[in-house]
């Protein structure tokens, strides 16, 4: 079926790919497939947007769909559960470690991967340790990601 306002956008795995709007997200499934090199990652706010995962923090920040879950968020707020609906898990693959200083915070800045995964939007995802340990971090997660999203500082301490 035909829609009068679809449009035709270009594929972002090939760009000889010319892809109807509305067949935009099931063809990006594919192709994410086939162009699995290409280290894209998928917008939490919009599944058709495949971002490279090394700007994914800023796509994530200026996503014109981020409203909608800002809303959601805000109207869940506390709702522990709710919030972790939210945010898809997110597992970085080979992540390339940041070359630019956009994230250094002055002089004697070290590279330290911990504290660069503390601070990019994914969920860490906890091994080992019992089922309630497991559930506590995950929230951990949920919550840091909440206020990342939110522009609020990132404690950790406060939250455990
Ligand atoms: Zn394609
Ligand atoms: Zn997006």
């Amino acid at each position: 079926m035909m829609i009068a306002s679809d449009r035709q956008v270009t594929c972002v795995y090939n760009t000889a790919h010319q892809i109807y709007e509305s067949r935009l997200q099931y063809h990006l499934v594919k192709c994410k497939k086939v162009h699995n090199d290409q280290k894209k990652a998928i917008c939490s706010f919009d599944s058709t947007h495949h971002v490279p995962a090394s700007d994914y923090l800023v796509h994530i920040q200026t996503c014109p769909n981020r409203r909608v879950l800002d809303e959601h968020a805000y109207h869940v707020d506390g709702e522990r559960r709710s919030a972790e609906e939210c945010w898809k898990e997110y597992v970085p693959v080979n992540l390339p470690p940041p070359q630019e200083s956009w994230d250094t915070d002055g002089p004697g800045y070290t590279y330290n991967p911990d504290r660069v995964s503390r601070e990019k939007p994914v969920i860490r995802v906890m091994t080992g340790g019992t089922k309630s340990e497991r559930k506590a971090f995950r929230q951990r997660e949920c919550r840091r990601l909440q206020n990342l999203n939110n522009g609020l500082p990132l404690n950790e301490r406060q939250s455990a």
